[in-house]
């Protein structure tokens, strides 16, 4: 073992979620540690805002933050909590042994309890030009920044034809000229409701069996062209924004199946809780989350995987005693 101690508590993750637990259990004097990982899954310490410029409905900044220095302040304010961390990524965990087992490339650490805030991935469909319009008019996300300026009476492009895109297009006919829904097939894999939403949107139009190819422009997008997968026939959509909203890919490899998830790999906890199946590990923001997926909620469910956590291991440290004090009293 490259640390021969047993943590209290491991964090794995560096999200808001990741953070939010850190500044808890740090404040509550658990000496949290929080593997940050190295490009874990493609994406820099700090998670998915590091990939985004200004957040503008995060608390607390009236003018916005961009999304890295966002990250960089939690990242400060876990420090100055008393959480170390170390910029690794977790390779595997083995659940079945108490205390748990935490593998990075270079150590093993072992510890009471386990925090998972390892988030999720947005899914792209590394499309011609897609790096060239990257937060240039192409985003992953609707409601983040769906409201900025350049997209307000535009025409804009959702791709998919699940619940987020249908949630998504209905978000942005709010601030878009238009909205164009690209489906890949001839029906909508969202719920009856939300197809409801969209199929009655008068802003929104829906192009069946249609794909995008590639995303064209200049400074920023200006259009997609795209192209009917039944006939053929392609064309070029005018566009300022183009919306991907084509699903996400759960951080959870290096579980191994340790823990139950749902059928699209999301770490299933117990309703109002982050308690996982195995008592002392912890879920929280995104890699549970497919609702809601936002910042605000990561970091709120990082509050509660803390509290949690403290909890877990005053009850632990109790037991523990409790049967040490029954070996003296029998020897
Ligand atoms: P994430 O932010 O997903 O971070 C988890 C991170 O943990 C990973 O990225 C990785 O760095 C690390 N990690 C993963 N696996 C491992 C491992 N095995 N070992 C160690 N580390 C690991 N939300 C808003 O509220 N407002 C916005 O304006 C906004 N804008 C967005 C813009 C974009 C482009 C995107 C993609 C998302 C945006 N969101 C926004 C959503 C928001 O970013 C997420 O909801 C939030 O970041 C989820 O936080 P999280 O803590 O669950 O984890
Ligand atoms: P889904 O996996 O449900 O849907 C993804 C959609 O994207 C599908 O229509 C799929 O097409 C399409 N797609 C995938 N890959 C491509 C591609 N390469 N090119 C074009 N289209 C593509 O993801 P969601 O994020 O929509 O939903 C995830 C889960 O979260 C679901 O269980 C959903 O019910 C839930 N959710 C619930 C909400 C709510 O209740 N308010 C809101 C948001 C999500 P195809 O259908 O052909 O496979």
């Amino acid at each position: 073992m490259s640390d021969q101690s047993v943590e209290n508590v491991i964090i794995v993750g560096s999200g808001p979620a990741a953070h939010t637990a850190a500044v808890y259990t740090g404040r509550a004097e658990l000496r949290p540690l929080l593997f940050e990982g190295f490009m874990a899954g493609g994406v820099a310490a700090g998670g998915q805002l590091t990939t985004t410029t200004e957040v503008e409905n995060y608390p607390g900044f009236p003018d916005g933050i961009s999304g890295p220095e966002l990250m960089d302040r939690m990242r400060a304010q876990s420090l100055a909590c008393g959480a170390r961390i170390k910029t690794e990524t977790v390779e595997r965990v083995d659940l079945s042994v108490r205390p748990f087992v935490v593998y990075t490339a270079t150590g093993e650490y072992s510890s009471e309890s386990l925090i998972i805030a390892t988030g999720a991935t947005a899914k792209r469909l590394a499309l011609p030009g897609e790096e060239s319009y990257w937060q240039k008019g192409i985003s992953a996300c609707a409601v983040c920044d769906g409201a900025l300026p350049i997209f307000r009476n535009k025409p804009l492009i959702v791709i998919g034809g699940g619940d987020s895109a249908c949630e998504e297009a209905s978000y942005l006919s709010k601030y878009g000229s238009t909205v164009t829904l690209l489906v890949r097939r001839d029906v909508l894999r969202a719920s009856k409701a939300m197809q409801h939403r969209v199929l009655n949107d008068p802003k929104i139009t829906i192009l069946w069996n249609t794909e995008a190819e590639e995303a064209v422009g200049e400074a920023a997008l200006t259009g997609v062209r795209v192209r009917n997968n039944r006939t053929g026939d392609e064309q070029v959509l005018e566009a300022s924004g183009l919306f991907y909203a084509i699903g996400h890919q759960p951080n959870t490899e290096f579980l191994e199946s340790q823990l139950p998830t749902d059928e699209t790999g999301y770490v299933i906890t117990e309703s109002d809780s982050t308690r996982t199946s195995v008592a002392g590990v912890f879920a929280c923001g995104d890699v549970k989350d497919k609702v809601f997926r936002q910042a605000v909620t990561a970091a709120g469910s990082g509050c509660m995987a803390a509290l949690e956590a403290e909890h877990y291991l005053v009850d632990l440290k109790s037991v523990q005693r409790d049967t040490v004090s029954q070996i003296e009293g029998k020897t």
